[in-house]
């Protein structure tokens, strides 16, 4: 089978490698559609602790289960699936507790010693496939991944009916998080973002309201929005320089900061306003598996919609101009697609 390999930092190299076996447990899954997560840029820079050359990343997919290893009945080969791509040891203290996505042994598909979907077949624990409906597109099957990383943020931030959200970038991730937040009630949902076309998105989508961030501050959309009392939640999908004054300054007293995005280096916070206005700064990681079922039934209700944020398709063979379209954006995009098989 073709196994797109990161060889080395910026180095893709397609390979032949065997189709391997499904264990004990597991099931043998033929990749449909998968994306590509900014994270896995963050791996071909060479700047991801667990996406280290020699990998096959990839853990947005969706597949077909193809065959089931020794102990596994379900689901049944020829079904169509979403993967929930995250493992963790099951013991300590923090999987103990329903955080797996917490655990000091946390791992994804795709992270270097687990090889992830941008090949044809990878192997899985049968128990993290999700089935998924005929009427389901292939690639909204694999958007569900980063719809449960929004989920996760909004449980976060424990979003009530009639809230305000402020959300620093629409790429997949700011999106699925405004959808997150409109699902649990929000009512003001203001998207910012550089690109006039990611913005027109959200608003498909989830936004109420858009702030194109290149024709002045976010955060004072955010407060003539509000009447000057600042947003309840501003969630970070982005890494823009003077975020986090922006977001302590468009967030009202009690209101909560969350942190998505990646960072590869530290951000400066302005401790003395956010102290003031008793702010609360939340880190969310991942996903559990509480929200990775609750994505799965919203991008049934949701696919058509959901369907319009995968905007480029390649095939494999393309990885270096598909990773190019990602990394420097140089075409409108929310989410950049590998499709594998039909
Ligand atoms: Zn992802
Ligand atoms: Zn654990």
């Amino acid at each position: 089978m073709k196994a797109l390999l990161l060889k080395d930092t910026h180095q893709f190299e397609l390979i032949d490698m065997p189709v391997p076996e499904p264990g004990e447990g597991q099931a043998l899954v033929r990749v449909l559609t998968t994306c590509i997560c900014g994270s896995e840029v963050h791996g071909y820079h060479g700047k991801h602790f667990g996406r280290k050359a020699p990998a096959v990343m990839g853990h947005e997919v969706s597949g077909v289960v193809e065959k089931l290893g020794a102990g596994a009945s379900s689901p049944a080969p020829g079904t169509r699936v979403a993967v929930m791509p995250q493992t963790s040891c099951g013991v300590c203290e923090w999987c103990r507790q329903g955080s797996p996505n917490l655990c000091p042994q946390r791992y994804m598909l795709g992270f270097t010693k687990w090889p992830g979907s941008f090949e044809e077949y990878f192997v899985i624990p049968a128990t993290m496939l999700y089935p998924i409906a005929d009427y389901v597109p292939d690639q909204v099957g694999a958007l569900m991944e980063p719809l449960s990383v929004g989920l996760h943020a909004v449980r976060r931030a424990k979003i009530k009916q009639g809230d305000s959200v402020l959300v620093f970038g629409s790429g997949a991730i700011g999106i699925m998080t405004m959808l997150g937040a409109r699902e649990m009630g929000a009512e003001v949902v203001i998207a910012t973002d550089l690109y006039d076309f990611n913005l027109k998105a959200a608003k498909a989508v989830a936004a109420t309201h858009t702030h194109n961030a290149r024709s002045g501050s976010a955060a004072e959309c955010a407060l003539e929005l509000t009447n000057g009392r600042g947003v309840d939640h501003v969630f970070l999908a982005a890494d823009a320089p003077g975020m986090l004054e922006q977001a302590v300054a468009a967030t009202r007293i009690h209101g909560n900061i969350i942190v998505i995005a990646m960072y590869d280096k530290s951000v400066p916070v302005p401790l003395q306003t956010l102290k003031t206005k008793e702010q609360c700064l939340l880190g969310s990681v991942t996903f559990d598996a509480t929200d990775f079922t609750r994505s799965v039934e919203l991008a049934h209700k949701h696919y058509a919609v959901l369907n319009q944020l995968v905007t480029h398709t390649f095939t494999l063979e393309q990885a270096e101009e598909a990773f190019q379209v990602v990394d420097k954006h140089s075409e409108d995009q929310v989410r950049v697609a590998f499709k594998v098989s039909e």
